[in-house]
């Protein structure tokens, strides 16, 4: 099998470990050339002819099919475009649209927030009787019942790693009569889903995270593709009618998966990730989860060994997980600065939440030793009792 680490491919800054690629992952090597590349011969040369010469139209489900395979998406049910936070209101625009009798949407407090105010925003715009569901994480299964048009909830929570069951959440979703839409933003690239066997209309998710394709890189959607010529876009932009160039006065949708494409692609970006994904054509994501769960047992063996004053904040249980790893610390913000001074990258959310992504195809053993380290010497020695530390920045 293929080894899944693979760090001569990334640019990882000289005596840096880099625990936060389930923020924004790094660069790729060979991104900056092919990037150039685009502009320079692409764009400076080609100029409009780019559009067909150079496949820029067909690009955004070409990359989509790529991110398909790592999702257990078929091919023509993935497109990309936009960001994540407009593909959540396309995906739970279309869902509603699905059970038009029904009025609830169900979510849970552990979403990000982004994708419960856009619902807010949705419902707002729709009117109607409308209203947003959110239970606790735990009481999701629960809580849904026939008055519950879809449920969106994010498979990963983005503070505390903390999974949910997609095949038995759809299960319920779907014993009640409802659309499932899930957001895969912290499980692309991080773990194994298989978004076929679990039946989901609807999937969205984001690029920069795990799958390292640069800051503002596009999103992705799914629709189940015995939905995708029923599903109605609530954003019906040009470029997701059946016939752009046509230029009719009326809207129609595109064939499948096409008509969640908006407006233009970001041509520069999606080079970026079309690229950035070559990374990815020969890892198994089973072996990824397998050296996922390796290196976060030891990261929390060693730092509950080494620092007693940092609590895990993440499940005990690894099947639990995604792919990062948090510990709560009531000086959390101050310690994570510190953290960065000395070399060890990773954030915090608040309110006390220091949090470590865990990527194997550039984070080894070692890295994590290292990171133990730093982290036991920052809180030993209160390294982060330092007043330029407790200046909160805009980005934490
Ligand atoms: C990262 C993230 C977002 C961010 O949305 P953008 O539109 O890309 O800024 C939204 N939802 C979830 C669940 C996320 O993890």
């Amino acid at each position: 099998m293929t080894p899944v680490l693979r760090k001569e491919k990334f640019n990882l800054p000289e005596g840096q470990v880099y625990l936060d690629g389930n923020s924004l992952g790094p660069l790729p090597k060979h991104v900056p050339a092919r990037v150039a590349e685009v502009v320079r011969d692409e764009w400076g040369e080609l100029l409009i002819k780019g559009w067909n010469a150079a496949g820029w139209m067909a690009q955004p489900s070409r990359v989509g099919d790529r991110i398909g395979r790592l999702i257990g998406a078929p091919a023509g049910s993935v497109v990309t475009g936009d960001t994540l936070s407009v593909k959540v209101f396309q995906a739970v625009a279309a869902a509603i649209k699905l059970r038009p009798e029904r009025r609830v949407i169900l979510s849970d407090t552990g979403n990000f927030p982004s994708d419960l105010y856009m619902v807010e925003g949705l419902i707002k715009t729709v009117g109607r009787g409308y209203s947003l569901r959110t239970v606790a994480p735990e009481q999701v299964a629960d809580a849904i019942d026939d008055s519950v048009a879809a449920v969106l909830l994010t498979q990963v929570d983005y503070r505390t790693g903390r999974m949910h069951d997609m095949q038995e959440l759809t299960g319920k979703a779907h014993a009640a009569g409802a659309v499932m839409v899930w957001d895969l933003a912290h499980s692309a690239g991080a773990i194994p889903v298989d978004l076929a066997g679990c039946d989901a209309e609807l999937a969205v998710g984001c690029t920069y995270k795990y799958l390292n394709a640069g800051p503002g890189a596009p999103a992705f959607i799914y629709v189940r593709p015995d939905l995708a010529t029923k599903v109605e876009p609530a954003l019906s932009g040009w470029l997701g009618h059946r016939a752009p160039f046509d230029f009719a006065l009326r809207y129609a949708p595109g064939e499948g998966i096409e008509r969640m494409r908006v407006g233009t692609p970001p041509v520069l970006q999606m080079a970026a990730l079309e690229a950035a994904l070559e990374v990815w054509d020969d890892v198994d994501m089973n072996a990824v989860r397998d050296a996922s769960i390796a290196l976060q047992e030891q990261f929390i063996a060693e730092v509950e060994a080494r620092v007693p004053d940092l609590v895990l904040a993440s499940p005990r249980d690894p099947q639990l997980r995604g792919s990062q790893v948090s510990f709560a610390f009531e000086h959390g913000y101050a310690a994570m600065q510190a953290l960065i001074e000395q070399g060890v990258v990773g954030d915090f959310r608040a309110p006390d939440i220091m949090r470590f992504g865990i990527t194997p195809l550039y984070i080894d053993s070692g890295d994590i030793s290292t990171a133990v380290q730093k982290i036991e010497q920052v809180i030993s020695n209160r390294l982060w009792d330092a007043s330029r530390f407790q200046i909160r920045k805009q980005v934490t």
